[in-house]
């Protein structure tokens, strides 16, 4: 069967499917998952939160929407709509939304079905208060994603992190998967270049997709002092201690759509 979003329970071992309550979703075992008042819904487990990548802060969230704020990442934002082509019919789900801008912008732009799924629950919050007409779920994606075999027609990877197996899992036949990485221009002012992660990145969906197509979006902004410092705190959380000062930034992705592969 395709075509329905169906959130699972995410407690090991159960996996049943969810049904939404008022304020609670629960599995047919009784395993009960509350909705936050923002109307985010909460299933992390216990190993979830012992995890040693936690994911943002709400500290960092805050410096993240200030950029977003300041339309630096806009071109970004520009490039990976014109790539997905996304329209109404679609069921997108964005693993490691953070705080949802790019998933929520998207949506509010073609009108699809959207859920964001990311591990760090002041992200989440934010992106549920920010965009209440996308479904947002606080959950860890590289060990479960918490929905039924098929769900989805785009499923998205900003930045992210990338669980191929269940990336494949969960989309359509025929769906599509959108990777986002840092291009090695990406903030060079600020971190000399970077690594060059499309090679890798291709092996790592081989066995699971058919790359289809690749670009690269770059952009750069005269940013503040305190522009600077958001990207320092809230990106590069090792660069610190080095001071801001006013400076142009380059950001720069590279965009790799991949098909699902039939077997
Ligand atoms: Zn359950």
């Amino acid at each position: 069967m395709q075509g329905l979003v169906g959130r699972l329970c995410s407690v090991r071992d159960c996996h049943l499917p969810l049904v939404r309550e008022k304020r609670r979703l629960v599995c047919p075992r009784g395993h009960s998952f509350d909705v936050a008042r923002s109307g985010y819904i909460n299933l992390l487990q216990p190993q979830d939160r012992r995890s040693k990548q936690p994911g943002d802060t709400a500290a960092a969230v805050a410096g993240r929407r200030r950029l977003h704020d300041l339309g630096v990442t806009a071109p970004l934002l520009s490039g990976i709509a014109d790539m997905l082509a996304a329209s109404k019919s679609d069921a997108v789900l964005d693993a490691g939304c953070g705080d949802g801008f790019y998933l929520g912008s998207l949506a509010r732009q073609a009108g699809f079905d959207a859920h964001g799924v990311d591990i760090s629950i002041p992200a989440v919050d934010a992106a549920a208060r920010r965009y209440p007409d996308c479904e947002w779920i606080v959950a860890n994606a590289d060990r479960f994603v918490p929905y039924a075999a098929g769900s989805f027609s785009i499923v998205l990877s900003i930045t992210g992190r990338m669980n191929a197996d269940e990336f494949r899992r969960v989309l359509r036949d025929g769906g599509h998967l959108l990777v986002a990485i840092a291009a090695p221009d990406d903030l060079i002012e600020l971190r000399g270049t970077g690594r060059d992660r499309v090679a890798r990145t291709i092996e790592t969906f081989a066995r699971d997709f058919t790359l289809t197509d690749r670009r690269r979006v770059t952009t750069a902004a005269d940013l503040e002092a305190s522009a600077v410092h958001d990207i320092l705190h809230s990106i590069y959380r090792p660069m610190q201690s080095k001071p801001a000062e006013a400076m142009r930034v380059t950001f720069s992705l590279d965009l790799l759509l991949f098909q699902k592969t039939m077997r």
